[in-house]
């Protein structure tokens, strides 16, 4: 689905370079590195304050923390996500409200949103799903009318940018009150190992999201509050300021690619290729297929067979996973995630597909419809 080593290959000597620097400084944890990292991630994403952090399931966990919300507020968000997502809520003994997703850009569905509101409502976490902002301009409108903090879970869409009817454009994950992301490997700005962050304009949230990450501590030795012990560490910030110089090229090769896909497809009558909205850059984490009266899992099966890793993201709506069930809470509540967990399939996606390898995957594909 990825390949990690390519890229690493072409970036290799100044990666090298800048993990050996560290090494050579041994200033593991919160070096210049780090800092380095946060302000140059602050200006790429026109941000006030990017709080790293030690992942992006950490992110979410810390930004409901700094909310202060308390045990059986209720915090919405996407259906068709990462169990991350609604894991951290569990975890923090808030209640999860589920809604269901849009067809077309497989993000949070407004209408859902507006019906799932109720008193108890204290956040809402819309997720940036495969590499595209939700309808924001929406979110925001509600969120603003009810009073409800936004978190966005951004970790599989960072660099997507976003345009509001009067033509601001702000940058995934620096919408709402707080944004979230991941720099597990495979994302689209990854490192070498775990890393994460939060990003925010809002001052007095940074400094409250700035103590949690470290043990709930303002002043040395002084804990105000509860907090958590989460870190960048200096190795992965070092990697990651190299690969944020190269992010957007990295977004260019992703969309090419989805170009590439896209225009193979059109004439294939099982496959419904992805929609990029009007109003969100589309920075393609995953490339996902609806397919339409085939049997997906085989289609998987025959790409697999060609050696072609095909994914099936995510293949059981959240509800109905045995840590996520609730009493009341039905299949005929999602009709949309129903039926995209039975149909999607994604492709390999990452900066390093060439024509040929496109052109391989591509065919094969076409291969399995023309059999
Ligand atoms: C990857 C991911 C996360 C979690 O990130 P980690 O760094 O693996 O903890 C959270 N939400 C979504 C949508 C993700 O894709």
């Amino acid at each position: 689905m990825v390949d990690l080593v390519g890229q690493y290959e072409k970036i290799k000597p100044s990666v090298d370079e800048a993990i050996m620097g560290v090494m050579g400084s041994a200033a593991f944890i919160k070096g210049p590195e780090v800092k380095s990292f946060q302000e140059e991630l602050q200006a790429y994403l026109r941000v006030k304050h990017v709080i790293p952090c030690a992942n992006g399931t950490d992110a979410l966990q810390i930004a409901l923390m700094a909310l202060g919300l308390e045990p059986g507020d209720e915090v919405i968000t996407s259906n068709f996500t990462f169990a991350a997502t609604v894991e951290v809520i569990g975890l923090l003994r808030l209640t999860p409200v589920l809604i269901d997703v849009e067809r077309d850009t497989f993000n949070m569905d407004v209408e859902a949103l507006k019906k799932a509101i109720t008193p108890n409502t204290k956040a809402i976490i819309p997720v940036h799903i495969f590499g595209q902002c939700s309808n924001m301009e929406a979110i925001m409108q509600i969120a603003k009318e009810n009073n409800i903090a936004v978190i966005e879970d951004t970790a599989q869409s960072i660099g997507s940018k976003y345009t509001f009817a009067d033509g601001t454009v702000k940058s995934a994950g620096c919408i709402g009150d707080i944004g979230t992301t991941s720099f597990f490997p495979s994302k689209n700005l990854g490192c070498f190992g775990d890393g994460g962050a939060l990003f925010t304009n809002d001052s007095e949230l940074a400094a409250r999201l700035e103590a949690i990450v470290n043990h709930g501590m303002k002043a040395r030795y002084y804990h105000d509050e509860i907090g958590v012990n989460s870190r960048l560490d200096s190795i992965q910030a070092a990697v990651l300021r190299i690969k944020l110089r190269h992010l957007d090229s990295y977004v260019a090769a992703r969309q090419a690619a989805a170009k590439y896909y896209t225009d193979a497809f059109a004439d294939v009558d099982g496959l419904e290729t992805p929609l990029i909205s009007e109003k969100s850059t589309h920075v393609f984490h995953q490339y996902t297929l609806k397919t339409k009266g085939v049997d997906r899992n085989a289609l998987q099966t025959f790409l697999s067979e060609k050696k072609i890793p095909a994914m099936v993201y995510y293949p059981v709506a959240l509800h109905n996973q045995k840590a996520y069930k609730r009493d009341g809470v039905i299949d005929a509540d999602f009709p949309v995630t129903m039926d995209l967990c039975d149909c999607v399939i994604s492709l390999p996606m990452h900066t390093e597909l060439d024509n040929e390898q496109l052109e391989y995957i591509t065919n094969s594909v076409k291969e399995f419809f023309n059999k």
